[in-house]
């Protein structure tokens, strides 16, 4: 895959998609009731310990969706992997010294 252009989604992003509702501040829109609020879907992630918002335009929230899960999966993998390496170590470790 040639991969150019600006359309194509990332295969992994790390982050969770949130849905942000508010009031634009308008005192005539729908949404000074308190219940008709607008909603803005973003990619919620932390960069050096702060908590940053990036609005995705509707036709991009699925893939993005799909990118973040595909990376929680990715991660969860890494870190099973990464326990189960570990155990085995430590059940090494214990065998070693039980065998002098
Ligand atoms: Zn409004």
């Amino acid at each position: 895959m040639a991969g150019r252009g600006t359309s194509r989604s990332p295969r992994m992003v790390r982050g969770s998609v949130v849905t942000h509702r508010r009031r634009c501040g308008k005192p005539t829109c729908r949404c000074a009731g308190g219940e008709q609020l607008h909603e803005s879907t973003v990619l919620s992630y932390s960069e050096r310990g702060r908590t940053r918002f990036v609005m995705l335009p509707p036709a991009k929230v699925a893939a993005v969706q799909a990118a973040v899960e595909r990376y929680r999966a990715a991660q969860a993998t890494l870190e099973a992997a990464g326990e189960a390496g570990r155990a085995e170590l430590i059940t090494g470790l214990g065998a070693a010294r039980g065998n002098r």
